[in-house]
């Protein structure tokens, strides 16, 4: 069995490009361009709670970055590098060459690089944190919706959640549609791109990874404003628009592990919201607006209200 400098010597060790140092020094060195901030973030995957043991290796280590880089993605910062802190319950090589074929195929599509990281035994556990770049004072955040703002949302919402249900055995679908479904759920595609087309155009952000009402509740908060979110023109893709009424609201609304971005921009920016949208490939929504107050109201396409409370998900409720 290979020992831990074995392990990160053979799956977890290449060349730098762009780090001003990478693995195997105390710490990694990057270089932040002038005028720049630094944008950072970190997620844990623990097995069982985020990812299923069923998971293919390489979809896991895509998984891992991807939900890290969806937070850069929110703020409009443009990814630099990461770090990998793993716990492994063995020295399993086929195991990590699949984690690392997926992570360093993601990492190469962003141009970004591992440069350091901690492993150690114990159960499965991965926490990568990830260092981005944003022009000082232009990050979105969270806190910047306006009364008047139109709501937007890109791609589509609930795939994730569906697949889930059909692994929880809650749900049937034919393979070619499990199949899709799964990819959502396990493949994300971080919307980096969108993000940084964003800045200056949006006037708030958040990746959505534990159900847009839950996340959107966040952006209302820390803004200080309420909302009037469409639940009927939120975009969904042609397998869940087959489901009930009541699987599919409960997906776009509550699903988690979307990984779209939801933003607000003034109604004057819609032509540059499109734009933004076409130029980063993404579909963008229009699903409601940001009013005054603090209440978030829900209404169906008849324009009838449907209950404000949509729990997202929390590990410790
Ligand atoms: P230290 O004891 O100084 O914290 P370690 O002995 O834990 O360093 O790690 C040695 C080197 O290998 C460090 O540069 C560290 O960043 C890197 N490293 C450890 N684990 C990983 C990993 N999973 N992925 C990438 N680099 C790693
Ligand atoms: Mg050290």
């Amino acid at each position: 069995m290979a020992g831990e400098f074995e392990l990160i010597a053979r799956h977890f060790t290449r060349p730098v490009r762009r780090a001003a140092l990478g693995v195997g020094d105390d710490c990694a060195l990057l270089q932040v361009g002038a005028g720049m901030q630094l944008a950072v973030s970190c997620d844990m995957l623990v097995e069982g709670r985020h990812f299923l043991s069923t998971v293919p290796p390489a979809w896991l280590g895509h998984k891992a970055l991807a939900v890290n880089l969806s937070d850069l993605a929110a703020c409009g910062a443009e990814p630099l590098a990461f770090t990998l802190a793993l716990a492994l319950p063995r020295a399993d090589d086929e195991f990590l060459a699949g984690f690392a074929q997926g992570m360093f195929a993601l990492a190469e599509a962003h141009d970004i690089e591992l440069v350091g990281g901690d492993t150690t035994a114990g159960p499965l556990n991965i926490c990568i944190t990830v260092f981005g770049q944003v022009p000082a004072g232009q990050a979105l955040l969270r806190s910047g919706a306006r009364p008047g703002d139109e709501l937007w949302v890109s791609g589509t919402l609930g795939e994730a959640r569906l697949a889930l249900e059909v692994f929880r055995g809650a749900l049937a679908l034919p393979g070619g549609d499990f199949e899709t479904v799964r990819r959502a759920m396990e493949l994300p595609q971080p919307r980096v791109a969108l993000g940084r087309a964003l800045r200056g155009v949006a006037s708030s952000a958040i990746d959505l990874s534990d159900g847009l009402v839950g996340d959107l509740g966040h952006v209302l908060e820390r803004s200080g404003v309420g909302a009037v979110l469409q639940a009927d023109a939120l975009p969904r893709s042609a397998v869940l628009a087959a489901q009930p009424p009541a699987v599919q609201r409960q997906c776009v609304l509550a699903g988690g592990d979307d990984y779209e971005l939801l933003f607000t921009a003034p109604p004057a920016q819609r032509e540059a919201v499109l734009a933004a949208g076409r130029r980063a490939g993404v579909a963008l929504t229009c699903c409601g607006a940001i009013v005054a107050g603090r209440a978030l109201r829900i209404v169906d396409a008849a324009g009838r209200d449907l209950p404000p409370s949509w729990p997202g998900f929390d590990h410790f409720a």
